[in-house]
C-alpha cells in the first residue's frame, strides 16, 4: 500500500509561500508527476512528503495515517535525489545495504534484498565498486536500487534523470516506466521536463506559484488544459494562444481578433475578452470554404527533418502562431497563409481568469 494525501498544506519562507494551500490524493500505484516551471514549489512539496521539510500548516496522510510530524527515517518512504547522494567512501554493495543496516535488518536478508535490487537495475557486477568508479547512469541505478532495498510504500524522486545525458534520459525514462509497472508501488516525481511527464505519469499535477494549477492523466492535461497557464506549458512549441473578443454574431460566439475569424459554438454569451488557443500540430493550410481563419505571413521556417515549423505573424498586432506540419509545407518566409483548424481542436479561456471557458 502506498496512498498519500495532502490537505491544505503550505510552506512560508517569511511572507512568500513557496506552497501554498496544495490539496490532492495520489492513489495506492499512481506515478504522480509534480511537473512546473523553477520554483514553482515542486521539491518543497517533495521534501515534505519526505519529511526532510515541516509544514508551516496543513498535513499529510499516508495509508491514512497522519505522517506531518514524524521524522523521515519514520516514514515508509525512500527519496531518489537529484545528485544520487551516495556515500563516496562505501562500495556499491555497501550503498545498497546501507538503509537496511541504519533499521538492523538482519543479514542475510540485507544479502538477498541488495541482490534482488541490484539483478533488477543491472548493477550486479558493481557491486565491489566505489561511486567514483561508476558513469552517470551507473551511479543514478545505484541511487534508485538504495531506494528499492527498503521496499518502500512509496518512491519519491526529485530529477533524477536531470544529470543524464539526452539519450541516456531517454533509456532511464523507459526503465524507470517499467520499474513502476514491475513494482506496482507508488512513485512522486519531480520534474520541469514535460517529456518525462507526458511519458511516464499515470497523472501530472502541474503547479505554478505553490498552487495545483491542473491534476489529471497525460490526455487530459494536454487536450484540455484548465487555463491559459497550462496550455503554454505543453508541448513543443506550446499552444498558440491569441488574444480576441468573444461575442454572440446572429447565433454563433464568435471570437474576433485582427487576423482572426472563429465561429465557435451555437449559443449566447455575454462580450467578453477572451484567449483563443490552438496547438499548432491542429493547424492546417485553409480552403477556401473553412470559416475558422488565422490570417499571417511567415516570419521563419524551422526544419525538423520529418517535421517543418512555420512561425507567423497574425494580423497586424505582431502576435505569433506556430504551424507545425509534415515537411515540405510548400511555405516560403514571407509568404501569406491562411491558417484552419477544425473547431474541437480550439479552446477558449476567460483573459482576466485564465481559466478554461468550455
Ligand atoms: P526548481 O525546479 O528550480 O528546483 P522548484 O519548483 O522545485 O524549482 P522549490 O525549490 O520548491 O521550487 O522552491 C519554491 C520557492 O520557494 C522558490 O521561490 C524558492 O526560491 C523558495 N525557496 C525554496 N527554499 C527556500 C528557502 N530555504 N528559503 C527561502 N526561500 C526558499
Amino acid at each position: 500500500m502506498g496512498s498519500i494525501r495532502i490537505r491544505e498544506l503550505t510552506k512560508k519562507y517569511g511572507d512568500v509561500a513557496a506552497v501554498d494551500g496544495i490539496s490532492m490524493d495520489i492513489d495506492d500505484g499512481e506515478f504522480l508527476v509534480l511537473l512546473g516551471p523553477s520554483g514553482c514549489g515542486k521539491t518543497t512539496l517533495l521534501r515534505m512528503i519526505a519529511g526532510l521539510l515541516g509544514p508551516t500548516s496543513g498535513s499529510i496522510l499516508l495509508d491514512d495515517v497522519d505522517i506531518t510530524d514524524a521524522p523521515s527515517r519514520q516514514r515508509d518512504v525512500a527519496m531518489v535525489f537529484q545528485n544520487y547522494a551516495l556515500y563516496p567512501h562505501l562500495s556499491v554493495q555497501k550503498n545498497l545495504a546501507f538503509p537496511l543496516r541504519v533499521r538492523r535488518t538482519d543479514k542475510a536478508e540485507i544479502e538477498e534484498r541488495v541482490r534482488d535490487a541490484a539483478g533488477q537495475l543491472d548493477i550486479d557486477h558493481l557491486l565491489d565498486r566505489k561511486p567514483k568508479e561508476l558513469s552517470g547512469g551507473q551511479r543514478q541505478r545505484v541511487a534508485v536500487g538504495r531506494a528499492i532495498v527498503r521496499n518502500p510504500r512509496a518512491f519519491l524522486m526529485d530529477e533524477p534523470l536531470s544529470n543524464l545525458d539526452a539519450k541516456l534520459r531517454t533509456a532511464t525514462r523507459r526503465e524507470l516506466g517499467a520499474l513502476h509497472r514491475r513494482l506496482g508501488a507508488t512513485f512522486v516525481y519531480v520534474t520541469h521536463d514535460q517529456v518525462e511527464a507526458m511519458t511516464m505519469a499515470t497523472r501530472i499535477a502541474l503547479l505554478d506559484g505553490g498552487k495545483v494549477e491542473q491534476i489529471g492523466t497525460p490526455e487530459e492535461v494536454y487536450d484540455r488544459p484548465a487555463s491559459v497557464f497550462v496550455a503554454g506549458f505543453l508541448g513543443s512549441p506550446p499552444m498558440n494562444l491569441l488574444d480576441g473578443d468573444v461575442a454572440a454574431d446572429s447565433e454563433r460566439v464568435v471570437v474576433d481578433a485582427p487576423g482572426v475569424r472563429a465561429p465557435l459554438w451555437h449559443g449566447e454569451t455575454e462580450r467578453r475578452d477572451v484567449v483563443l488557443g490552438v496547438r499548432p500540430e491542429h493547424l492546417r493550410i485553409a480552403e477556401p470554404d473553412d470559416e475558422v481563419r488565422f490570417d499571417a505571413v511567415v516570419d521563419l521556417l524551422e526544419n525538423l527533418g520529418s517535421e517543418e515549423i512555420a512561425h507567423c505573424v497574425v494580423g497586424e498586432t505582431g502576435t505569433t502562431l506556430s504551424f507545425r506540419g509534415r515537411r515540405p509545407t510548400g511555405l516560403h518566409v514571407g509568404a501569406h497563409v491562411v491558417l484552419t483548424a477544425d473547431l474541437t481542436d480550439l479552446h477558449l479561456f476567460d483573459r482576466t481568469s485564465g481559466r478554461r471557458l468550455d
